[in-house]
């Protein structure tokens, strides 16, 4: 069997953790686990968006965190997610596959909406557009 050559670690150019919540009393843990997230690590705080927006199925919020904190971030989400559930996914040139196998999910598997909607193939060079996804 021969598999396609293996994708270059130096193709991830950062990671999301998105934060799910279902309901008022998932609300008041996320946040404050949004509050221990922003006095730990390094990160950028996504707003927190109360309903689906595309292409995630659930309430949350995102966290953006580069490369080199990977082990420091995932590692103490795993611990301290209070059963709520994460989404990671690599940020590289292909947003359909960061959100469809680039995946790790801590918890439940929730669906990706309209992955049709995200784009496969991301211009190369310029700046990266900050966005919700
Ligand atoms: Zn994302």
């Amino acid at each position: 069997m021969t598999l396609p050559s293996p994708q270059r670690l130096a193709a991830i150019g950062s990671f999301h953790a998105h934060v799910y919540f279902d309901g008022p009393a998932q609300r008041e843990i996320a946040l404050a686990l949004r509050e221990q997230i922003g006095q730990r690590f390094s990160v950028a705080l996504g707003r927190v968006r109360d309903g689906p927006i595309g292409p995630h199925a659930r309430a949350m919020y995102q966290v953006a965190f580069d490369v080199a904190s990977f082990g420091k971030i995932v590692p103490w989400l795993m611990l301290n997610r209070q059963g709520l559930t994460v989404l990671v996914h690599t940020n590289t040139r292909n947003e359909r596959a960061d959100h469809l196998s680039h995946a790790l999910w801590m918890g439940e598997v929730l669906d990706i909406v309209d992955p049709q909607q995200l784009a496969a193939d991301i211009e190369a060079e310029g700046p990266r557009p900050v966005n919700t996804t």
